[in-house]
């Protein structure tokens, strides 16, 4: 028999109907024994180090599901995370290896039958129950890294950029939710392709780092401009070659009314819509038609077979100090709520990430 723990966990509550509290999460105690146990084959236990904040779970705490399934009330909230493997009854794993994938928001996580393969998401409408757990690459990089600049929020901004934009030297490209763990990298990445870059964000801080800490070429506060489209025009006379999405709604009809001929949009998300009862309409999709324009959304995990290919691009850039990456560290599990409730009303600068244990 191992040691029995205490383990503190993070619950949903009830589903959410709108927009995410607090109060729809609590905190409780259970106890773990830190020993898989026995007839549990293929399972790694794992104390967690980082948990990640991620956009899409307010949408896995409401009812109606869409790409990925919702929680149940009353049970944990699974996420993203980096941990320490304690115990391992699965061949790929030994006891003291780092790892990243899904894991639960509590101190320590019993992971059944862990997916360890990189293909197979586009098979599901729905992701029912998903699972990933990767060993970590590169140990001389911050761990924490492998919520954000490493792990899921890189590889979007890697995919959507590359695989959907198909960028070209010169080109401009117009980046929303610019300073988060997705947008700064995608600013990043355009400026190593020799495009023009302008972010937009929420605070006078943030376009501050856009342009002083990324190399974005402009930014605005798109919290002090009455008029997006006026906004836009200022930034970009000639129009804009590559938007990519991660708002919605009013920005979304902006940015396509100032899109060139043969413009790309990359849809990766809309945060600004995750909370509304009745998403916006968007009212100028004729764009599309009179510019040429390619708009094609995509879910990161469908992929990630080209993760290592990624890894090859993005670690030495970081090594040779030719990209940064700003996290934001809220301290402990009991913060973990707070923390996510943040990223919808951008009180995060940068990717938000809980440190539930350091190493
Ligand atoms: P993030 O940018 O680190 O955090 C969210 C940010 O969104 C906030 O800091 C806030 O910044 C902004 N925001 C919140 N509410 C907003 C609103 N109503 N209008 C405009 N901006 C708002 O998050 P992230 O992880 O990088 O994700 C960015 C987007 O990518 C999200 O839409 C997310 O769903 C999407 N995503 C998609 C995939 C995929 O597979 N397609 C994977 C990962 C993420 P401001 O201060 O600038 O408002």
């Amino acid at each position: 028999m191992g040691e029995e723990i205490s383990n503190k966990q993070v619950i949903l509550k009830n589903y959410v109907e709108t927009s995410l509290k607090e109060s729809d999460m609590s905190l409780r105690t259970s106890k773990i024994q830190l020993k898989i146990p026995s007839g549990c084959d293929g399972a790694v236990l794992v104390k967690n180090l980082y948990l990640s904040c991620d956009p899409f779970i307010i949408n896995r705490m409401k009812k109606r599901e869409v790409y990925i399934a919702s929680y149940t009330p009353d049970s944990l909230i699974t996420g993203y995370g980096v941990s320490k493997v304690l115990d391992s009854s699965h061949p790929n794993f030994k006891t003291g290896e780092l790892v990243w994938g899904f894991t639960s928001w509590e101190e320590y996580s019993l992971i059944k039958d862990p997916n360890i393969f990189l293909t197979g998401w586009q098979e599901h409408s729905i992701i029912k129950d998903p699972k990933l757990l990767l060993k970590v690459q590169d140990k001389d990089l911050p761990l924490s890294y492998y919520t954000g600049i490493l792990g899921m929020p890189g590889m979007t901004a890697y995919v959507g950029f590359f695989e959907f934009c198909s960028p070209k030297k010169g080109e401009t490209v117009y980046v929303s939710a610019a300073s988060g763990a997705v947008g700064q990298l995608v600013g990043q990445f355009a400026k190593t392709a020799g495009c023009y870059v302008v972010g937009s964000a929420g605070s006078k801080e943030k376009v501050d780092i856009l342009k002083n800490k990324f190399g974005f070429d402009e930014a605005f506060n798109y919290k002090e401009e009455r008029d997006y489209n006026a906004a836009l025009k200022r930034h970009f006379p000639d129009g804009i070659d590559i938007y990519f999405e991660n708002v919605g709604g009013k920005m979304l009809e902006a940015a396509l009314s100032n899109m060139r001929l043969h413009g790309r949009v990359a849809v990766c998300g809309m945060i600004s819509q995750y909370s509304l009862e009745q998403p916006e309409g968007v009212h100028n999709l004729l764009n599309l038609l009179t510019k040429r324009i390619r708009m094609e959304g995509y879910i990161v995990s469908d992929h990630y077979h080209l993760y290592p290919k990624f890894l090859e691009m993005v670690v030495p850039l970081i090594k040779e100090e030719k990209i940064t990456y700003v996290e934001d560290i809220a301290e402990g599990i009991e913060s973990a709520p707070g923390a996510l409730v943040g990223l919808y009303s951008g009180r995060n600068v940068g990717k938000q990430v809980v440190v539930v244990a350091r190493e």
